[in-house]
């Protein structure tokens, strides 16, 4: 399971998680939630390692090891998957290649023998059948002229062969269609298991529809501040978030 204690990260000089703290149980599904600029990205960055998201204070357990201890490298071998908010576009490497060579350097990390191009090719095409992918797509550039619900797909189709143990997925839902945000939600249902943890975050509740959280987080001023089951969720679509907001200083 992934234990947050008092996590405080900075960008720069900027302090931006305040003293995060947060339990997300193995085989559940965490939605965080919460205003623009609230440090929900950040969080998502600072879990998966990413150089210049500073951890000055607190600590990450992740299944028993100190993950903040961790190269990125490291965490990924270990099963930490960060879904982006904005996929890269890569010219000149076709996406098929790029998810192969992801999974090959995941499998050396671990000690495990890779897989040879005809074992990815038919994985690939199982998953991309199950994920109602158009298999040409993956023989394009990775993400060169995909729509947003293609590039969605790509990313799911990227979790599925990569098994995840958790599973991070900042906005997701950001530019898709009401088809297309079935299609990945079903992917990231069928990837929920007792031994995998997945951290949801989103500013909608929209979401929250096809993928049910065990729990729900909001997400204020770098902290987790309220937390309640998927209620919570439809409250907060409901009032929105000024409650969490910090109150707008008077001018004299
Ligand atoms: P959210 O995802 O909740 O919208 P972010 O984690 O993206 O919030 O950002 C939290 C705060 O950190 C914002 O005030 C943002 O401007 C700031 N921030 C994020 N990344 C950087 C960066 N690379 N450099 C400077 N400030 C940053
Ligand atoms: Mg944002
Ligand atoms: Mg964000």
């Amino acid at each position: 399971m992934l234990k947050i204690n008092n996590l405080h990260v900075s960008v720069g000089e900027k302090p931006i998680l305040k003293g995060l703290t947060l339990d997300v149980p193995a085989g559940e599904v965490h939605a965080i939630m919460g205003p623009n600029g609230a440090g929900k990205s950040t969080l998502g960055y600072a879990l998966s390692g990413r150089p210049g998201y500073e951890a000055t204070e607190g600590s990450v357990q992740w299944n028993g090891d100190d993950m903040l201890a961790l190269e990125p490298a490291e965490r990924a071998a270990k099963g930490v998957f960060l879904s982006f908010q904005y996929p890269v576009e890569i010219p000149g490497v076709p996406a098929m290649t790029f998810v192969r060579t992801a999974l090959n350097a995941q499998k050396r990390a671990r000690g495990e023998v890779e897989v040879s191009a005809p074992e990815f090719l038919k994985l690939v095409k199982t998953a991309s059948a199950t994920l109602k992918m158009n298999f040409d797509m993956l023989k394009r550039p990775l993400n060169v002229g995909f729509s947003g619900g293609e590039k969605k797909r790509m990313e799911i189709l990227q979790m599925a062969l990569l098994e995840p143990s958790l599973l991070i997925l900042d906005e997701t839902d950001s530019g898709l269609d009401i088809d297309a945000l079935r299609i990945v939600s079903e992917g990231v249902n069928a990837l929920r298991s007792p031994d995998r943890s997945m951290l949801v975050i989103t500013h909608y509740q929209r979401l929250l529809d096809y993928i049910k959280p065990d729990r729900v987080h909001v997400l204020a001023a770098g902290r987790i501040v309220a937390s309640g089951g998927p209620e919570l969720a439809l409250k907060l679509e409901a009032e929105g978030y000024d409650q969490y907001l910090p109150p707008i200083p008077e001018i004299a």
